[in-house]
């Protein structure tokens, strides 16, 4: 029996009392149009995290309001570059200055390891200086050759009122790719976190004031999908909705905004492959396959959830795996040392353990774990590192997202199936190979269809790279100039220079 890696009971100290968080509506902090609140229990410490305004469609009414207003009758979306810029650069100093309050927030309410928080607060902050950047930097295009009396200019313009809905994995990170991409462009926002992880946005909230964000700019409602997220998608002021969430609630959301055609953007699930050639590096590859299945306790769209091994090297790389997952620290969230922390809910760990169940009772074989983890002192959930070979691809453990610290394993024998194994799939966020042949690398990387491909490494991200699915992983792109132009419209001016124009009618 393989012995898994546990750290109980860190010695930080928790809050002495719960976070209270309100909606911002017109630059203003306002409880609920009923006065009605939601707690968040810690999903690893079992206390209370924080209580927040339970958000009605009223109090949607209100923020949608507030953006219109501010984004037709503002000075916001004329705003220039520079003002713009020089507002994202000061709350990218601010989150830098809060690191530590916004990470022990984010760790309460999603269960992510502490050290792990602290590094996505400071790429959250890095991704609203790259925002900067592109405030400063965004044109359109002259067309200087239509004929001696025409110049033709392309403009580039905010959308408008954007509905900005995050879930609950990467709560901070996720309204950062979004909204200073947003603001950068000029538009408008009314954001929901995820009921579950509602505190983190609270406080960005907080550092847009305190670095001079004009009143209705930002505005947040929390709350829960039904009935916040449907106001907001349905209110015909809205001009875009951005989305990162499940691949049902995607397809909800594209149903629910075509009454009124707005332009939606969506992050959605993944199943992402990775395939290990047996000329790959398989120490690297062992380590990256572990680290893309534990990252986040598997809670990550881009999680590495299915590898394909070549059948030569197949039991090998499973032992070799299962070694090294024994030794990932899983537990207390706020002990330094832990790399893995605790699973969002009870709904959604007794979901992970059902698929994991379902493919033993199919014929696969779990090779590590495949329990949920107690750990002393901890009133939390927990779940093994979970291994199960003897995967077939068309097993829903192959196919769905399980969300969780599961790897399944399958296997093939040319290049060629492992492509057509890869390629047959719903979703297409990332896939990924592992090889010495660089030509193995580009061949695999032009033929797979996902929008992201790694070859020899996994999860690296730049706020340079565009990031986004195919197929029911999504549509549009956040990061890089990219992830700008989703918040962009084009609007082409045509002029007439000197000369009068000849007349139509004789
Ligand atoms: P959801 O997709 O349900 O939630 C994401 C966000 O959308 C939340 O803020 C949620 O609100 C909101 N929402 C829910 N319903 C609506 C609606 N009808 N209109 C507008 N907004 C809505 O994800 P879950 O949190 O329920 O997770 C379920 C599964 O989704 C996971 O098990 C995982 O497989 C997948 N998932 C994928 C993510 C990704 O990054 N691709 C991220 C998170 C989950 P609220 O929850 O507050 O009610």
């Amino acid at each position: 029996m393989t012995k898994i890696t546990v750290v109980a009971n860190s010695n930080t100290a928790l809050p002495a009392s719960p976070f209270k968080g309100c909606h911002l509506i017109d630059g203003a902090w306002q409880e609920s149009s009923d006065g009605a609140t939601f707690e968040r229990i810690s999903p690893s410490h079992g206390v209370v995290a924080s209580n927040s305004s339970r958000g009605t469609a009223a109090d949607v009414d209100a923020a949608v309001a507030a953006a219109r207003k501010t984004f037709d009758k503002g000075d916001w979306p004329l705003s220039s570059g520079k003002d713009r810029a020089t507002l994202l650069l000061k709350v990218a100093d601010l989150i830098d200055r809060d690191r530590e309050r916004i990470a022990l927030l984010e760790v309460l309410e999603s269960g992510k390891p502490i050290s792990q928080a602290k590094a996505e607060i400071e790429g959250a902050a890095d991704l609203w200086r790259f925002a900067a950047s592109l405030a400063r930097t965004m044109h359109g295009e002259s067309h200087n050759t239509l004929g001696r009396d025409m110049l033709g200019v392309v403009l580039k313009e905010p959308i408008g009122v954007v509905s900005i809905i995050t879930p609950w994995n990467f709560p901070f990170l996720i309204v950062s790719q979004k909204l200073p991409f947003a603001l950068a462009a000029g538009c408008t926002c009314v954001i929901k976190p995820s009921e579950m992880t509602p505190s983190t946005t609270v406080i960005l909230g907080e550092l847009l004031i305190e670095a001079g964000c004009p009143a209705g700019v930002v505005n947040i409602v929390l709350g829960f999908g039904d009935p916040v997220g449907t106001a907001m998608t349905t209110d015909p002021r809205v001009d875009m909705v951005t989305f990162t969430g499940s691949t049902r609630v995607g397809k909800s959301i594209v149903a629910a905004t075509s009454g009124t055609l707005k332009k939606v953007s969506l992050e959605l699930g993944g199943k992402n492959p990775q395939v290990i050639m047996p000329d790959a590096d398989l120490d690297s590859a062992v380590d990256a396959v572990v680290f893309g299945v534990y990252f986040n306790a598997g809670e990550c769209c881009n999680s590495g959830s299915r590898i394909l091994v070549h059948e030569d090297i197949a039991e090998d790389f499973i032992a070799r795996t299962k070694d090294l997952s024994a030794k990932v620290p899983f537990g207390d969230p706020l002990d330094p040392a832990t790399q893995v922390g605790a699973i969002i809910s009870a709904d959604h760990q007794a979901k992970i353990h059902a698929y994991v169940q379902a493919a033993a009772k199919s014929g696969a074989s779990v090779r590590l774990g495949g329990e949920a983890l107690p750990i002393d002192g901890l009133d939390g959930r927990f779940y093994q590192p979970t291994i199960v070979a003897d995967v077939s691809p068309d097993m829903p453990i192959a196919r769905e997202e399980v969300f969780g610290p599961v790897l399944s394993v399958l296997t093939f024998k040319t290049l060629e199936e492992a492509i057509s194994i890869v390629n047959d799939a719903e979703y297409g966020l990332s896939a990924g190979i592992w090889s010495e042949n660089v030509h193995t690398c580009l061949e695999f990387a032009r033929r797979a269809r996902a929008g992201t491909i790694w070859t020899n490494t996994w999860m690296d991200g730049f706020p340079e790279m565009p990031f986004g699915g195919m197929k029911e992983s999504g549509q549009g792109r956040e990061l890089g100039r990219y992830g700008l132009e989703e918040f962009l419209e084009t609007k082409t001016v045509t002029m007439r220079i000197g000369a009068t124009r000849s007349p139509w009618v004789a």
